[in-house]
């Protein structure tokens, strides 16, 4: 709780997210060797990196689906107040609550309809009534293009409409940070714009977001600072002009080399 931070690592609401000396490993085998990431209320901070670099295992540190080896990470309520959420005495559930998460693969519950998906949160760990959020719920579906689309299983939508939905669920609590990991690589390409717009949207819309993804022009439009990341390490970080134009650090040059 924040009870045991000092006063000066309440950072005020600039901040939302404050990754600190971050170690995990696998067995014996070290994923996450000292990640230090602070991210700003409503900035976009996207991450990349190749297959197996950590992107995907600090993502998780940060929803608490992997416990950190050595490091905390911090996050800041709005009204600056700063939370330990890997103290041990954290409320998980809590925790998860104020961050949304997607992943790759589409995570809808398949047996609850698009608007069970999108309201279950609301209804289960925040105790709202089921009118008030499928209120909410279909108002989120409407402003993502689908509101037509509420009384449908997953198994009906295209991959695309089932990854905006996903988005919509992970939105529907009004989380202070969004976690999106590679949410686009598993889609048909042509698929594959519709969800980058969303996100586009919810940067205009203010939200905090950091994302891991390989679009590489998505990355140089939207995100606000770039993290590269190697073997469990932050080489680089900057602005998108910085990284993928005049990298400081040759091995950034390097990686972004591969893929043209
Ligand atoms: P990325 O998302 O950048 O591709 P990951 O974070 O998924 O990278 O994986 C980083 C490394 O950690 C990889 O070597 C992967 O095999 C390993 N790893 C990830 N999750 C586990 C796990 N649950 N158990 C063992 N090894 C894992
Ligand atoms: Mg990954």
């Amino acid at each position: 709780m924040s009870g045991t931070l000092r006063p000066e690592e309440q950072t005020g609401p600039a901040v939302v997210l404050d990754v600190q000396g971050v170690h995990k490993r696998f067995d014996e085998h070290p994923v996450l060797r000292g990640i230090d990431l602070t991210v700003g209320r409503h900035e976009v901070v996207v991450l990349i990196g190749a297959s197996g670099s950590g992107k995907s295992t600090l993502l998780k540190t940060i929803n608490l689906l992997e416990q950190v080896d050595d490091g905390r990470i911090l996050l800041h309520g709005a009204d600056g107040a700063a939370e330990d959420i890997t103290d041990p005495r954290a409320d998980a559930d809590r925790v998860r609550a104020r961050i949304g998460v997607v992943f790759q693969h589409y995570n809808l519950f398949p047996h609850m309809n698009v608007l069970d998906n999108v309201t279950l949160a609301a209804r289960k760990v925040f105790r709202t009534s089921r009118a008030e959020a499928e209120r909410t719920g279909l108002a989120l579906l409407e402003r993502i293009g689908l509101g037509d689309k509420a009384k449908e299983y997953p198994d009906r939508l295209s991959g695309g409409q089932q990854q905006r939905v996903a988005i919509a669920r992970a939105i529907a609590t009004d989380p202070e940070l969004l976690l999106l990991d590679e949410i686009t690589s598993a889609l048909d390409p042509q698929l594959v714009g519709e969800v980058l717009d969303l996100v586009r949207e919810l940067k205009a819309a203010g939200s905090t977001i950091v994302m891991a993804t390989h679009e590489m022009s998505f990355a140089r439009r939207v995100a606000d600072r770039v993290v590269y990341l190697k073997d469990g390490v932050i080489i680089e970080s900057g602005p998108p002009q910085q990284i993928f134009e005049r990298p400081e650090r040759a091995e950034t040059a390097a990686f972004l080399q591969r893929l043209r």
